[in-house]
């Protein structure tokens, strides 16, 4: 079978708060362990985000603390980086919107879109502040709900009646920067003509339908079909963000949504000049045999279902000839790809309460990184995984399955198995007799995990994916229960030197099934097993210049891995390493000590 090309693409975190166990579980690990799964088969992958540095929360963030905002971003995106690293987040290229390569692109897609007639211009009222002299966007006015009467909504949402407002309708407005009282004046924005491209969406969709997650088809298509498509404006008055690329803009920007999308995009090709092949982003954009898969959170389901096919379709093949200019790709050189799917995960609370940052009523991923271990999380956050509906992170149920799971079901089946080797057979793998059939019978178990496990990943349904792969564990424990090699090994050693012998290389292809989900782990283990080269490769990270300065990116270094996506090949006399505990057991007085953390 030929390798499969696929572009995995995570949604772009805020620069504006860090990234807790929601975001997590949302969508960066998720991507993750679906890269992980593709690279280890041999298929072709890329997978990109960044930093989201641009639009009101990251301005609001930098005025509240007084800093400038391309400091409050460069903070975030570098703390950002560190926790993808520490969390094994293994992007091939994690980069920010705030790029000279990324305002081309946009710039580019905005023209190809207003060459095609998409875009219009219209002139509406908006809240003005004549004591700072400008035009404030919708989340810098505050005032009461003209639907509730809350006091305290911002002009563009409701946090009491949860409705999405109309931002000139606002009672008793006031500028959240000043206090100061605002007034309506006239200001002219582009618009993205969605009322137009909405057949051309409804039938992207509709030929997604028999595989796309059914709250995912409900947020899109669904309410396309019941209330339409309206326009939408895709400029803001604001001073930070991506020019408007047409003559008698300035002081306007292009709206944060609009652009951030592009990234997906823009990633891929800063990725291919890092690489130094300046066309290899066309192998997962423009080739009709690429699939991309885009992993995001359920409230940003319109945006990649619906405004990013839109603009891709919208912007056709005038954005190869706007983007490269003369003597660059000719349009027909290709479409630019639409996602494959969108397998957007719903949200994931905290001890029975909405997640919320702001009230410290969250669990840190860095914060978290400190006193437990990444693979613990990467576990606890996918069997917890909120794939078709809200899941909850409860701190007793993450002790109880890392004890009663991950440590009693795998690490100590690993442990086990690896000391009794290496003590009794001369740290080697013992050389077996004949098998058995049972010992048959348990290797065939396990190698067909590599297709049962296999097929729920390619179908991105992770928690069934290591819900089999633990099942697997738990056959061979049970096959050990039976042969009992420690007893066996008093009476008839090559007896149990065969038991011991299946059973390793039963835990060599459990490896290989757990390792998208637990990668520093499964490292160690491949190390103890014997094996030389890694798994997987390395990430790293390194600064990049450009005409807006100076930013980090994190890359991912494929090159030493070695790790395949099939049975076990272990051979009798391959020499072990020192075994050690994969997983510690944690003490269960800990959910207390950790719920006594939150709200504080
Ligand atoms: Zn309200």
């Amino acid at each position: 079978m030929s390798p499969d090309t696929i572009l995995v693409a995570i949604a772009w975190p805020y620069a504006n708060a860090p990234i807790h166990v929601g975001n997590l579980t949302g969508s960066h690990l998720p991507g993750d362990i679906v890269a992980r799964y593709h690279r280890l088969k041999g298929d072709r992958v890329l997978m990109v985000s960044g930093t989201d540095s641009h639009g009101t929360p990251v301005t609001l963030r930098a005025d509240a603390e007084g800093k400038p905002v391309e400091e409050v971003y460069q903070i975030f995106h570098n703390q950002f980086i560190e926790l993808f690293q520490k969390a094994g987040i293994s992007y091939d290229l994690f980069t920010t919107t705030h790029t000279a390569n990324h305002f081309k692109v946009s710039q580019s897609i905005f023209l190809a879109l207003k060459e095609n007639g998409y875009l219009y211009t219209e002139t509406r009222p908006q809240w003005y502040s004549p004591a700072a002299r400008k035009f404030l966007p919708d989340r810098y006015v505050e005032g009461t709900c003209y639907l509730c009467g809350f006091e305290g909504a911002r002009s563009d949402q409701c946090d009491q009646c949860g409705n999405v407002l109309e931002p000139e309708k606002m009672l008793n407005p006031r500028s959240k920067a000043d206090g100061s009282v605002p007034e309506l004046r006239d200001t002219e924005h582009f618009f993205l003509d969605l009322s137009k491209l909405e057949p051309a969406v409804a039938n992207f969709l509709r030929a997604r339908r028999s595989y796309m997650r059914e709250p995912v088809l409900g947020e899109s298509l669904g309410k396309i079909e019941s209330e339409g498509l309206k326009p939408r404006p895709i400029t803001r008055d604001l001073d930070w963000g991506i020019p408007v690329p047409v003559e008698g803009w300035d002081g306007k920007r292009i709206y944060v949504w609009f652009e951030a999308v592009i990234g997906y995009l823009s990633a891929a090709i800063e990725w291919a000049h890092i690489v130094d092949q300046p066309n290899a982003w066309r192998d997962w954009w423009t080739s009709p045999d690429s699939k991309s898969l885009y992993f995001i959170g359920k409230d940003n389901i319109f945006f990649h279902t619906t405004m990013w096919p839109a603009e891709l379709m919208g912007a056709g093949e005038q954005f190869m000839r706007i983007f490269a200019g003369d003597g660059g790709y000719r349009a027909s050189e290709g479409k630019l790809n639409l996602p494959y799917d969108v397998p957007a995960n719903q949200f994931m609370n905290l001890e029975g309460r909405k997640i919320s940052g702001s009230r410290n009523w969250a669990v840190w991923g860095l914060d978290f990184l400190t006193r437990y271990d990444p693979d613990s999380l990467r576990y606890y956050l996918t069997v917890n995984m909120p794939e078709m509906r809200d899941t909850d992170w409860d701190w007793a149920e993450f002790v109880a399955r890392n004890n009663n799971e991950l440590v009693a079901t795998w690490g100590n089946l690993a442990n086990r198995v690896l000391s009794f080797a290496y003590r009794n057979w001369d740290g080697q793998i013992p050389t077996p007799n004949q098998l058995r059939p049972t010992d048959k019978e348990i290797l065939a178990t396990i190698d067909k995990g590599v297709v049962s496990v296999g097929e729920h990943l390619s179908a991105v349904r992770l928690r069934a994916a290591l819900g089999e792969a633990m099942r697997l564990a738990s056959e061979v424990n049970k096959y050990l229960d039976t042969a009992s090699p420690w007893f066996e090994i008093k009476t008839d050693k090559s007896a149990a030197g065969t038991t011991i012998y299946t059973a390793l290389r039963a835990i060599d292809t459990l490896k290989v099934l757990f390792a998208p989900f637990l990668p520093f782990t499964c490292e160690q283990l491949h190390h103890f097993l014997g094996y030389t080269t890694p798994l997987f490769g390395v990430q790293y990270t390194e600064a990049q210049t450009d005409a807006l300065g100076v930013h980090n990116v994190l890359r991912y270094n494929p090159d030493p891995a070695t790790g395949k996506w099939q049975p076990s090949q272990l051979q009798p006399g391959q020499k072990l390493n020192p075994p050690a505990p994969l997983f510690k057991k944690l003490e269960a007085s800990i959910a207390e000590i950790e719920r006594g953390r939150l709200g504080s």
